[in-house]
C-alpha cells in the first residue's frame, strides 16, 4: 500500500515530440526496480515518468530512468548478425541463419574434441527472467556444463551464500515496505543515496517524519550523501566490517540486550556465537576497524533497542573475500536481536541490477538450478531434469565456472568457446588484462549486445544484435522479491532479437527443438513458473496475465495468492528443522594490506548518474554532466603526503596496473583510503578504468571477487600522455580483431 505521507514529484524527460501513446514498464538499471510510464510516438520512446502506481517507487524515478529515451535509437545500435570469416577479418554482415549455423557447428566441434565443459556462457543481471532461463536450461540440461554464471556474480553472490547458510534459502525477508516502518536503519556497504537512489529517498522521509524517533546508522568510510542523513556515522577502515558488527554484538551480549526468546526459539549457535564475539570489545574492534568504541556501543544500543531494525547492505559488504562472512555476522545481529520476520525489520541485501533476483531464482550462476535448486543436490537435479524432460545423468554434478573462473580458464585453454550476453567483462571484471588475454585466447567469442563497439564486442568472432529495454517482452524481479512484468513498447531495430528468441533459435539450430519449441516469451515464463512450483520462490501464482494487472512478490503459490511481503513471519526458516543458524565469524584482514610500496587502500563504487559501463549512460549528455571524468577520492593528509593538491592529476598504481584520474581531496574520506568510481572503460581511454588496479581474489564460497579493497599508490602527474601500445576500442564495426 502507498504510504500516507508520500507525496511524491513526478520526473520526467522529452526526447522531442508529443506521445501518441503510454504504456507501463520497468527501469531496467537499479534493482529497486522502479515502475515506469513511457511515453510513445510511433515506433519511438519520447519519454519516461514513474509509475505512480508501481509499489516499488510510487512515480518517483531517478535520473537515470528519465533519460532512458536517449538510450535507445543510438548510432551505435548493433542491427545485424555479423561474422568474421577468419580471426584477423572484419566482421561481416551474415543472416541470423547463418550465424547461428557456425555458432553451432563451432559449439558442436568443441564439445565433442574437448568435452561440455569446453564452452561457457557468461550473462548478466539485466537479461530478463525467461532469457536467463533459457540460456541456463541449453547449458545445464542440454549441453551438459553447469559452465552458465553471470556479472551478477559480481554483485550478490556472497548475498545468496550468506542467506542459504544461515537462514536455510536465499530471499530476502522483507520489503520496502517495512522502510516505512523501520525506527532504526543499519546501512553498511552501501552508498544508498547514489545506488539505490529511490530507496535512500524513502529512508530520508522515513527520517524526517520521525526524527527522535528513527535512527539511521550508517558506515562508510566516505562521508557520502548517505552518510549526510546519519545520526551516526561511523567511517569504518575498508575490509574490517566484522570487527564491528562482532562488537556490536558483544554489547548487546555484555548490556542483555538480546532477545532470549526469539533465540531460544527460532534459532541454533547461541552459545558458540556468544563466545566468538566475547574478544570483541569496542576497543578490541575500534584498533581493527577505527571507529571509536563509543560510537560503537550507541550503534548496538539503537539497533537492538529498536521496535523494528532494518539492515540494509549492497556490494561494500558482499564484494569481499569473506562476503559470505561478513552476510553471515550482520544475519547473526538481526536474529540475536529478533529483528526478523517482523515490521521494519530484517536483513535486506539490495542487489545491484535490475534483475539480479530473477537470476537466482531462475538458476543463473554455475551452482543453481531453477526455483533455488542446486546442481550439487541428486534429488534437485533430478526434479529439474524431469520438468526438461531429460534423464537426471544429463546433467552434471559438478559446478560450473563461476565469472571470473571463466575468464581464467579461457585464458589457460581450459574453455575454449565464451558467449557472452548483455554484459561488458573487460570493463566490469577486476583486472581485464586477464580477461583481455582470455578473449585472445579463446577459440570462439560469441558476444550478443545492443550496442556495437563496446570494449568486449570488438573481441567477437560472432556479433548478434540483441533487442533491449522498451523493445522485447519479459519480468524483472526488483530486490524486495517483486516480479514486474515489461510489455514490449516499440520494434528493435534492424533485424534484433530479444535475447531469450537468440538462445532458443541457437538450441533449435543445436537440433533441440523439441525441448526449445517456445514462439513467445510467455511460453518461457510458465515453464519456469512450473519449475518454481513449491519451492520457497514459488511463482506459480504467477502469470502473465496477472503480471499485467501489477507486479506480485514471491512466494505466490497460487492464482488467489496476492503474494507475500515478508519473508519469516511465523520465525520458521527454511533448515531442516526450521530454526535459523547463528554462523560464528572471526575479523580478516583483505586480501591485500597496504605496505610501503602501495600505501593506499582504493575502493571503488558507482555514481547516482553513471550505470556500471557507460554503454548506455555515457551517451546522455545530461548525465554527463555531472561527471564526465574519473576521479579519485584522497584524504587531505594522504595528499599532502605526495604533495597533491585538489583538482590536480593522479596516476594511481597497484601490482596489477594503473589509472589516471582527478584528484578530489576531501576530509569526507577515512585516511589511508582512496575512492574511484568504476564506471569508466578501457574505450573511454585505458587510463581511466578503476578495475585496471582491483584484484580478483575472491571468497572462497561465494566466489565473488574483492572489488572494495586493494592496494594503491599514488603519484601526481603533470599531463596526461596516452601510450600508443596500450589497447583502445575500435570504433569501426569493420575493424580487425584486438
Ligand atoms: S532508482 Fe534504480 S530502478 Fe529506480 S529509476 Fe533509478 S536506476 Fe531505475
Amino acid at each position: 500500500m502507498k504510504p500516507k505521507d508520500l507525496a511524491l514529484p513526478i520526473y520526467s524527460s522529452d526526447n522531442g515530440g508529443t506521445t501518441d501513446r503510454w504504456g507501463k514498464s520497468y527501469c531496467p538499471y537499479c534493482g529497486v526496480g522502479c515502475g515506469l510510464i513511457v511515453g510513445l510516438k510511433g515506433n519511438t520512446v519520447v519519454k519516461v515518468n514513474g509509475d505512480p502506481d508501481h509499489p516499488a517507487n510510487f512515480g518517483e524515478i531517478c535520473a537515470k530512468a528519465v533519460f532512458l529515451s536517449r538510450t535507445v535509437a543510438t548510432s551505435d545500435r548493433l542491427l545485424y548478425p555479423q561474422v568474421r570469416p577468419r580471426r584477423d577479418s572484419p566482421l561481416v554482415r551474415v543472416s541470423w541463419k547463418q550465424a547461428l549455423a557456425r555458432a553451432a557447428t563451432a559449439f558442436r566441434e568443441i564439445i565433442s574434441r574437448h568435452g561440455p565443459d569446453a564452452v561457457a556462457f557468461y550473462g548478466s543481471g539485466q537479461l530478463t527472467t525467461e532469457e536467463y532461463y533459457i540460456f541456463n536450461k541449453l547449458a545445464k540440461g542440454f549441453l551438459g556444463t553447469n559452465n552458465f554464471d553471470t556479472n551478477s556474480r559480481l554483485c550478490m553472490a556472497s548475498a545468496v551464500a550468506g542467506y542459504r547458510s544461515s537462514l536455510g534459502s536465499d530471499g530476502p525477508p522483507p520489503s520496502y515496505a517495512d522502510i516505512d516502518l523501520a525506527e532504526c536503519f543499519l546501512l553498511i556497504g552501501t552508498n544508498t543515496a547514489e545506488c539505490h537512489p529511490i530507496i535512500f529517498r524513502r529512508i530520508e522521509r522515513r527520517k524526517r517524519s520521525d526524527p527522535n524517533k528513527v535512527t539511521v546508522i550508517v558506515v562508510d568510510p566516505r562521508r557520502t550523501e548517505t552518510a549526510d542523513l546519519a545520526d551516526l556515522h561511523l567511517p569504518i577502515r575498508p575490509g574490517t566490517d566484522i570487527a564491528l558488527i562482532n562488537a556490536m554484538l558483544h554489547v548487546i551480549v555484555k548490556e542483555g540486550l538480546a532477545d532470549r526468546k526469539f533465540i531460544d526459539g527460532h534459532t541454533h549457535g547461541w552459545e558458540a556465537l556468544a563466545a566468538i564475539v566475547d574478544p570483541y570489545t569496542p576497543q578490541y574492534a575500534h584498533e581493527i576497524c577505527g571507529i571509536s568504541p563509543r560510537l560503537i556501543e550507541q550503534a548496538a544500543r539503537s539497533f537492538a533497542a529498536s521496535s523494528g531494525s532494518l539492515i540494509l547492505w549492497s556490494m561494500g559488504i558482499n564484494q569481499s573475500t569473506v562476503g559470505v562472512r561478513k552476510n553471515n555476522a550482520l544475519i547473526n545481529l538481526a536474529l540475536a536481536t529478533g529483528q526478523i520476520g517482523r515490521p521494519g525489520a530484517g536483513p535486506f541485501s539490495l542487489t545491484g541490477q535490475p534483475n539480479a533476483m530473477g537470476g537466482r531464482e531462475v538458476g543463473g550462476l554455475s551452482h543453481l538450478l531453477p526455483g533455488y535448486r542446486s546442481v550439487t543436490n541428486p534429488q534437485d537435479r533430478a526434479e529439474v531434469a524431469a520438468l526438461w524432460g531429460v534423464p537426471a545423468a544429463h546433467l552434471s554434478p559438478k559446478p560450473g565456472y563461476p565469472a571470473i573462473e571463466i575468464f581464467e580458464a579461457l585464458a589457460d585453454g581450459k574453455v575454449k568457446a565464451v558467449w557472452i550476453l548483455c554484459t561488458n567483462p573487460i570493463v566490469s571484471m577486476p583486472e581485464p588484462d586477464m580477461v583481455e588475454k582470455a578473449l585472445r585466447q579463446a577459440e570462439l567469442v560469441v558476444v550478443q549486445d545492443a550496442y556495437h563497439p563496446t570494449d568486449t564486442t570488438q573481441y567477437a568472432d560472432i556479433l548478434l544484435p540483441a533487442a533491449q529495454w522498451s523493445e522485447k517482452e519479459g519480468v524483472m524481479t526488483n530486490s524486495e522479491r517483486r516480479i514486474t512484468y515489461m510489455p514490449k513498447l516499440v520494434d528493435p531495430p534492424g533485424e534484433a532479437l530479444p535475447d531469450w528468441e537468440i538462445g532458443a533459435r541457437f538450441a533449435r539450430e543445436l537440433g533441440l527443438s523439441e525441448a526449445f519449441p517456445y514462439r513467445s516469451a510467455a511460453e518461457v515464463f510458465e515453464e519456469f513458473a512450473r519449475c518454481t512450483k513449491g519451492r520457497f520462490n514459488d511463482y506459480s501464482g504467477a502469470s502473465y496475465a496477472r503480471l499485467k494487472e501489477g507486479p506480485l512478490q514471491w512466494p505466490c503459490p497460487g492464482p488467489a495468492h496476492p503474494g507475500t511481503e515478508r519473508l519469516y513471519t511465523d520465525g520458521k526458516f527454511q533448515t531442516e528443522d526450521g530454526r535459523a543458524r547463528f554462523i560464528p565469524v572471526d575479523h580478516q584482514e583483505p586480501h591485500e594490506k597496504p605496505d610501503d610500496d602501495y600505501p593506499i587502500t582504493l575502493t571503488t563504487g558507482r555514481l547516482k548518474n553513471q550505470w556500471h559501463t557507460m554503454t548506455k549512460t555515457g551517451k546522455v549528455e545530461s548525465l554527463l554532466k555531472s561527471g564526465r571524468e574519473p576521479f579519485v577520492e584522497i584524504h587531505p593528509q594522504d595528499a599532502a603526503k605526495i604533495g597533491v593538491q585538489d583538482g590536480d592529476f593522479v596516476e594511481v598504481t597497484s601490482r596489477r596496473g594503473k589509472a589516471i584520474a582527478q584528484a578530489r581531496v576531501t576530509e569526507e574520506i577515512v585516511r589511508g583510503t582512496c575512492f574511484m568510481p568504476f564506471h569508466w572503460g578501457r574505450a573511454a581511454g585505458y587510463y581511466k578504468a578503476a578495475n585496471n588496479l582491483t584484484v580478483r581474489a575472491r571468497d572462497p564460497v561465494s566466489r565473488q571477487p574483492e572489488l572494495k579493497a586493494c592496494a594503491v599508490r599514488l603519484t601526481r602527474i603533470e599531463e596526461i600522455v596516452p601510450d600508443p601500445t596500450l589497447p583502445v576500442c575500435d570504433a569501426s564495426a569493420a575493424g580487425p580483431r584486438p
